[in-house]
């Protein structure tokens, strides 16, 4: 059966025209009882492949799921478009009734952890009715080589095997090639079985800059992005004084999270931050793994990233719902000097890999060409030269020659003595008329004064791009010395270019324009978000899961005044349009 035999399904459930990137050819292999390994980035509608042929198989959909706050999530949308749907947590109390559903062939989907689902009554269920798919979510926690190993999925393949006419879907967002060969392996799926969708997030905007004063930064950038967001802060302390400085400033909900906050505290900014329209939640990184939060309108990391790999999972919570986001890094020369000194702590077997994925990130922040370009080369795709989506595409910066000033600072660093922060040596090659200067006799020195005019501007941002790039590192007292690369580029061996500095750039380019796409102030588009307010509070689900923002615009937009017109808007389907659809119909012909 091809996939598009099920496009009216498609449309009568999920409410959708059309099916997205590789989603076909993993439904079709569902639907032939074929096994599969779909690997998506996070966004690309990985659940939609078990769950449509939940609708259309015979038999329930059985889905190994590792986190109950997901399966939870998962669950009210399905329920939501008419899917019969239940879960067998430690949480659901409603387990014999479940049993029973299943038994009765009443259910077409059934979550479950993987520690129940390689139990024995877990084995007895499956034997009383057999299922009609095995989908195994997360399925990088089957392979030691993923970053997130669990035994207990090692346990799932004697389940599997024991019925080997069902098929099985593996599906994760992050695995590597190694890891994806892993998972071959160990769930006994066909090479051929591998479906690999490209990463690009298309509708991520990305933006990558110094950090020069963040409260302020940030500020701006939030003021210009109205939807929710998400602000990575590197340690605790800074979470909570972000959201006090942001709440002053903008004036809207600002939560902190981190894991030094109790337990019940941490639930509530979750569940207020997936409940919300408009809330701001300043994280460490233990925010975010296992929340499904379709409409996060923005990321924002006030420092850098431990790795190209988390930036990417963590700006890849923006935009889910395909509608515009913003992903907004800021980075500073400490953040660099910080993580290089922490490499001498590591295991020996560690400095080298750690080493690479800071260099993968210098090289991110320093770039002059696409963002999106370097990021997707790094996950081992061949995207296009431009994107015309990220900060360098949209305003390209051009690029400086600073060889031969990089030299220049490089011998002030190292004629002062290699213990002097930026600001001194700065006041050093330009020449100031400083009192210490003249205490040290750094006024004599020969590179005193030899930076005049226009390139003085380059010398903090040339310190940055040095220490990206090991050529300076910072001493205890946050003073400058000599990197591994220092000597090379004191010589003139090794090019420096670097990006013009974005003086003017950063106010500008954090007018963001990308992500307010809802005409919020919008007296018809404000009046439905309302009745979907409303119309969640009475469900019990965040609004999201009545409609996405991207079909109230077209609401708004359309004004459709019947049923039958409602019912054409992508992401309506029959089952919202009989149980939303006056509702919604009522508010638009009060306009
Ligand atoms: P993943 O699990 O891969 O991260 P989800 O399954 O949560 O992604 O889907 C992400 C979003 O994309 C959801 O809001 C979903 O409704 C939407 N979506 C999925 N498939 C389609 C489609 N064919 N057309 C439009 N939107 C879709
Ligand atoms: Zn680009």
């Amino acid at each position: 059966m091809s996939a598009d035999a099920l496009l009216p399904l498609l449309k009568s459930t999920f409410g959708f025209d059309a099916f997205r990137g590789r989603q076909a050819e993993v439904v079709a292999r569902v639907m032939a009882g074929e096994r599969t390994l779909a690997v998506m980035p996070t966004g690309a509608g990985k659940s939609l492949t078990y769950q449509l042929p939940a609708v259309a198989l015979d038999g329930c959909v059985v889905v190994v799921s590792p986190l109950i706050a997901l399966m939870h999530d998962q669950l009210r949308g399905a329920r939501a478009a008419g899917i019969r749907a239940a879960s067998l947590t430690s949480v659901d109390a409603d387990w014999a009734d479940t049993r029973q559903a299943y038994r009765d062939g009443q259910l077409d989907l059934l979550y479950i952890a993987p520690e129940r689902a390689t139990g024995e009554g877990f084995r007895a269920l499956m034997e009383a009715r057999t299922p009609a798919l095995f989908a195994i979510d997360e399925a990088h926690c089957v392979s030691e080589w993923g970053h997130d190993f669990r035994p207990d999925y090692r346990l799932l393949r004697p389940l599997l095997d024991a019925f080997p006419a069902v098929p099985r879907l593996a599906l994760t967002a992050t695995a590597d090639k190694h890891t994806r060969e892993d998972i071959l392996v160990q769930l006994g799926i066909p090479a051929e079985g591998l479906v690999l969708a490209g990463f690009d997030r298309p509708n991520i905007r990305y933006r990558v800059t110094p950090r020069i004063s963040p409260a302020k930064q940030l500020t701006d950038f939030i003021v210009a992005n109205p939807g929710p967001g998400i602000v990575y802060c590197p340690t605790r302390d800074g979470t909570e004084r972000m959201a006090a400085k942001l709440a002053a400033a903008t004036g809207r909900s600002v939560a902190a999270y981190h894991a030094g906050l109790d337990p019940e505290r941490r639930a509530k900014v979750q569940h207020d931050f997936v409940a919300s329209e408009d809330g701001i939640v300043t994280a460490t990184v233990a925010f975010g793994m296992g929340i499904d939060k379709p409409d996060v309108r923005f990321v924002a990391h006030a420092g850098l990233p431990k790795s190209i790999e988390s930036y990417y999972q963590e700006t890849g919570r923006a935009g889910r719902d395909g509608d515009p986001a913003e992903a907004l890094m800021l980075w500073g020369a400490e953040d660099f000097a910080r993580a290089r000194m922490r490499l001498g702590e590591l295991p020996e077997a560690r400095i080298a890999g750690e080493r690479a994925r800071l260099n993968a990130l210098s090289a991110l922040v320093e770039t002059v060409e696409c963002r999106r370009a370097l990021l997707l080369r790094h996950f081992g795709e061949t995207p296009p030269e431009r994107c015309g989506n990220c900060d360098n595409c949209l305003d390209p910066p051009s690029q400086v020659d600073a060889t031969v000033l990089a030299q220049k600072l490089l011998s002030a660093v190292y004629r002062t003595g290699q213990s002097y922060g930026a600001g001194h040596v700065e006041a050093v090659l330009t020449g100031r008329n400083d009192e210490r200067i003249a205490q040290r006799g750094h006024d004599k020195l020969s590179v005193f004064g030899i930076v005049a005019g226009e390139e003085a501007r380059l010398i903090k941002p040339l310190v940055r791009t040095l220490v990206a790039r090991e050529a300076l590192e910072t001493t205890e007292h946050g003073g400058l010395m000599f990197g591994p690369a220092g000597r090379a580029v004191m010589k003139g061996e090794i090019a420096v270019l670097m990006a013009e500095p974005p003086v003017k750039r950063t106010q500008r380019a954090s007018r963001g324009d990308g992500a307010a796409a809802n005409p919020v102030g919008d007296p018809l588009f404000d009046a439905l978000r309302t009745m979907r307010r409303e119309l969640a509070a009475e469900a019990g689900v965040p609004p999201y899961v009545i409609f996405h923002d991207a079909v109230l615009r077209a609401m708004a937009s359309d004004r459709p005044a019947t049923r039958a017109e409602l019912g054409t808007i992508p992401g309506v389907g029959a089952k919202k349009l009989e149980a939303w659809g006056d509702a919604f119909l009522n508010v638009i012909r009060q306009f």
